[in-house]
């Protein structure tokens, strides 16, 4: 098998500006009475780390893990919580912030997961939103950048482990030769 080719799709600068974006957006609806933000473990702890750090309003900050189980590029829909939440969330503002939401498994699952400690309110913010693709009833409230297709890596999102590190978001080929 040769090596994956990667298509630029998202420069580095780019995917700062979309942050910088998304940060001003939920700190103006979260107000100043701020909440938690959830960091879905692990593809989006590098867009969580920028985010968080965008946001003028108090910010506690979680972690929640997720593994689906199935074929390399698609999630499954077996869904498994591997860690779960530590804060307290009944009566507060929350965030769940996700790297992308693809057919929106994973996502439904956490929102029901979430919603059944009771928050006032719960919103979900992905950096990536693969809206086409959706099958499952999920609003993404903060959506970065609209994907239609292709499988993304860079900037948190792997392949097979690597690429998380990249610094932009980038579409990988596989070349046959
Ligand atoms: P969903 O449950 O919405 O179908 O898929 C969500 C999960 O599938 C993401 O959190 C991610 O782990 C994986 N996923 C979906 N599309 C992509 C993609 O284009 N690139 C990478 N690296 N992961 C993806």
């Amino acid at each position: 098998m040769s090596m994956p080719e990667l298509v630029p799709v998202l420069s580095a600068q780019q995917v700062e500006e979309i942050v910088v974006a998304l940060g001003q957006r939920i700190s103006s609806d979260f107000g100043e009475k701020g909440g938690v933000a959830v960091c879905v473990l692990k593809g989006a702890f590098v867009f969580f780390a920028d985010l968080i750090r965008t946001l003028t309003i108090p910010v506690e900050v979680d972690f929640v893990g997720v593994a689906s189980y199935g074929a390399q590029t698609e999630s499954s829909g077996n869904i498994e919580l591997t860690k779960p939440i530590e804060s307290d969330i009944t009566g507060r503002q929350v965030l769940v912030v996700e790297d992308i939401v693809d057919t929106g498994a994973t996502a439904r699952f956490l929102l029901d997961y979430l919603g059944g400690f009771e928050p006032a309110r719960i919103n979900l913010c992905a950096f990536l939103d693969k809206r086409e693709r959706r099958n499952h009833a999920v609003r993404v409230d903060y959506s970065g950048h609209v994907v239609r297709d292709g499988f993304l890596v860079g900037y948190g999102l792997d392949w097979n482990g690597c690429y998380r590190n990249l610094k932009g978001i980038h579409r990988l080929e596989q070349n046959n030769p």
